[in-house]
């Protein structure tokens, strides 16, 4: 049984999910890259896991700088989203113009969204195309009471 993958894209696009910004920090240089392939893992131990493209810029950043920070973004952030979804030239910044605060991880935590878990990455596993990033938490904190940003069938979504 085979599936073409815009078919697959489609079917998966299904499942609606809510949208984050992962960022990382290395050698002085920041990075951020809107993701949804985000899953939270355990409970004990605190593990979440995050899937990179492995042609991604971020892939790179988030194999040497070994931690990264999940924003979980609001509904009132879909500029954000696209902003870090949308490729440019490294030595732009995405960061630029964007309000942050640096966590302990050495992470930027995105102004304004609703949630930031801080994590330093534990184990990395093969996944196709991409790889699978596990994150043990080392902080989280609720940052905005606000309704959340959501992805459906490839579009941006608000609750209700
Ligand atoms: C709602 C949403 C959810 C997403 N979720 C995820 C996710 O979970 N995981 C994930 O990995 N991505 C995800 N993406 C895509 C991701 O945000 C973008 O691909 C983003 O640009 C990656 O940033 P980057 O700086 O890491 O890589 P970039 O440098 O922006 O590269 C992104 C892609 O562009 C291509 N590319 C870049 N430069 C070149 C070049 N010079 N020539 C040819 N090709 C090039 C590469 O194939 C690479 O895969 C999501 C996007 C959206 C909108």
């Amino acid at each position: 049984m085979t599936i073409e993958a815009s078919v697959y894209r489609g079917i998966i696009g299904q499942f609606a999910t809510g949208v984050t910004v992962i960022t990382t920090g290395v050698d002085g240089w920041l990075h951020g890259m809107t993701a949804n392939a985000v899953t939270s893992v355990s409970l004990d131990p605190l593990l979440l896991l995050v899937c990179v493209d492995k042609e991604a810029h971020t892939h790179d950043h988030l194999s040497r700088a070994g931690a990264f920070t999940v924003s979980i973004l609001a509904e009132d952030q879909q500029d954000l989203s696209r902003t870090f979804a949308t490729s440019n030239k490294p030595e732009e910044g995405r960061l630029q113009g964007v309000g942050y605060r640096i966590g302990e991880n050495g992470a930027p935590i995105i102004d304004g969204c609703l949630a930031a878990i801080q994590c330093e990455v534990t184990e990395r596993t093969d996944g196709g195309d991409h790889t699978i990033f596990f994150g043990r938490v080392l902080d989280a904190t609720a940052e905005r009471d606000a309704p959340p940003l959501l992805f459906y069938q490839g579009k941006y979504r608000k609750l209700g």
